[in-house]
């Protein structure tokens, strides 16, 4: 745990504890300082326009593109993630800027919206997208550069200016995004602010709306924060998302997709599938099949090598969490059928199939967020159902099964911000959905198409005369009976629907 009163961070390897960078530990009040320079400049970078600013994020993708191979050595240094996995985060974060470079214009384009009945037709109306001045986003350590990606590249590009607060556990590779930034002579409308819990708290006290990404315990508090300061917040947060295997599933794809998706990034993934209900006339073979692909993967550190499958926990404490899921479903009466125990070196957890476990086990309702797959025998779907919605959370779920039709019935049953069916975390790489949990997953979404830039901006309204300026004549001041009564009588032969009631006095 940081000391508040540190004016440096250390940033250790998971592989083995070494001191890879060091980062600030940032003050409140130089959280508040950078964002008000943030305030002065955002105005000249509103008045960019949409096209003006998508010039400054190409340039950004193209210095990722150029950085690619470093930048995934100090994903590395601080995640000790495969590079198989690694390599994936610049390309994702310039998968999102091309979308939303090339969509900005039209998401935010002003809308000419029709008049809802006579009273609003003598006016053009339109709404108008206006971004928040300065958007705070504040990120977790799993993703060090996709998460920031997903949510700092749509506020910009919404006209908003940026304070970026990472995870003090992986602060490098949001620290080489702002190098990035600065690096191609972009206007200075991104910060990093490095630190810890506090910084963040002082970015929640200073910035005009939240996006925060993280534990549920801590957004809550976010929450909390913004709702005195009567600030809006979008809240991605932890999930316990099922998986269920249904009889006429292709089993070998179910075992290898539900390997991937529980165990990618060693399972610190939001939405990874963090507990499989398997119909019982296909539960045994399941089972067998899922634990030879888990027995197969490598574990370790590969560097630049592509060479293993699992990487390690990013911390101590999150190793801790997932050892205790693990010691506790054992003496419950669980069986572990392959991994369960820390491999001795750096925080690495052995890839883990439990069964014998139920709803009682802090495996099965609390956030693991580590490399352990608990599976459940059930009679039927009813039951998978059920199973799967007895949970605080609601981010997503996956069913497998041949019969795509019962598969989205299935997924309509399901309490979840989005269901893949035979397949993991697919939801997230199509930018066009929604990305959001329900319960206690979170608050709002991010991406989906128009609404994940839009939701950056604030909605004005804006009237102007088509004609002569009526209105104004009919309802300012003064009052007089003959005019008062003349509209009164027009107003109700407007909105009245039918003969009689239009025309009684
Ligand atoms: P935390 O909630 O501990 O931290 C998230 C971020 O909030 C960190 O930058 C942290 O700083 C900061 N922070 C801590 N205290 C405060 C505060 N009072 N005010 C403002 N910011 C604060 O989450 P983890 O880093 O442990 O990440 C794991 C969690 O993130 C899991 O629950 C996971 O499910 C969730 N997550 C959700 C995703 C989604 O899209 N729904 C995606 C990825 C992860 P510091 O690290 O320095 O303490």
């Amino acid at each position: 745990m940081l000391d508040s009163g540190q004016d440096l961070i250390d940033v250790r390897s998971p592989a083995d504890g070494r001191v890879v960078g060091r980062v600030p530990n940032e003050r409140p009040e130089a959280v508040s300082d950078a964002v008000a320079a943030l305030r002065r400049a955002q105005p000249a970078w509103e008045s960019l326009g949409p096209k003006g600013r998508a010039v400054w994020l190409r340039k950004l993708r193209d210095w990722l593109l150029d950085n690619d191979i470093r930048l995934g050595d100090v994903l590395q240094s601080e995640t000790c993630k495969p590079r198989a996995e690694a390599a994936l985060e610049v390309p994702f974060v310039c998968d999102v800027i091309n979308y939303y470079a090339k969509n900005a214009p039209a998401f935010l384009a002003d809308e000419k919206v029709r008049a809802s009945g006579p009273m609003s037709l003598p006016k053009r109306l339109s709404t108008v997208y206006r971004p928040y001045p300065v958007v705070g986003v504040i990120t977790p350590w799993n993703f060090p550069l996709a998460l920031p990606g997903l949510d700092v590249v749509p506020a910009l590009m919404a006209g908003a200016a940026v304070a970026l607060k990472p995870s003090e556990v992986t602060p490098l590779s949001a620290v080489e995004l702002a190098r990035g930034w600065a690096e191609i002579g972009a206007p200075p409308v991104l910060r990093v602010l490095t630190g810890a819990g506090q910084t963040g708290a002082a970015v929640v006290d200073a910035v005009d709306y939240v996006q925060f990404t993280g534990s549920t315990r801590t957004g809550r508090a976010v929450a909390r924060a913004a709702a005195d300061r009567l600030v809006p917040c979008g809240l991605e947060l932890g999930g316990k998302d099922p998986a269920i295997v249904l009889a006429d599933a292709d089993l070998d794809q179910a075992a290898a997709g539900l390997a991937w998706g529980g165990l990618f990034n060693a399972g610190q993934v939001c939405f990874s599938v963090e507990r499989v209900y398997v119909e019982a006339p296909v539960y045994d073979e399941f089972v067998a099949r899922l634990t030879k692909v888990v027995e197969s993967l490598r574990q370790g550190a590969d560097d630049r090598g592509y060479r293993v499958d699992v990487g390690a926990l990013a911390n101590q404490a999150q190793r801790d969490i997932v050892e205790r899921h693990v010691t506790e479903a054992v003496r419950a009466g669980a069986r572990v059928l392959t991994g369960g125990k820390p491999t001795g070196a750096g925080t690495f957890f052995e890839p883990t199939v439990l069964v014998d476990v139920d709803h009682t086990m802090s495996c099965v309702r609390e956030e693991t967020f580590g490399p352990t797959i608990p599976v459940i025998k059930v009679a039927d779907e009813d039951e998978a159902v059920r199973l799967a919605n007895d949970t605080e959370y609601g981010l997503s779920a996956t069913v497998w099964t041949r019969d795509l039709a019962r598969g989205e019935r299935i997924g309509r049953r399901l309490d979840v911000g989005a269901v893949n069916i035979n397949d993991a975390l697919f939801n997230l790489f199509a930018l066009t959905l929604p990305h959001g949990g329900w319960k206690s997953s979170g608050i709002g979404t991010r991406l989906g198409g128009a609404r994940g830039i839009r939701k950056y901006a604030r909605v004005q309204a804006v009237t102007a005369p088509r004609g002569p300026q009526l209105q104004g004549k009919l309802l300012w001041y003064p009052y007089r009976a003959g005019r008062g009564r003349i509209v009164s009588r027009a107003l109700r032969a407007i909105v009245a629907r039918d003969l009689l009631r239009r025309f009684r006095r």
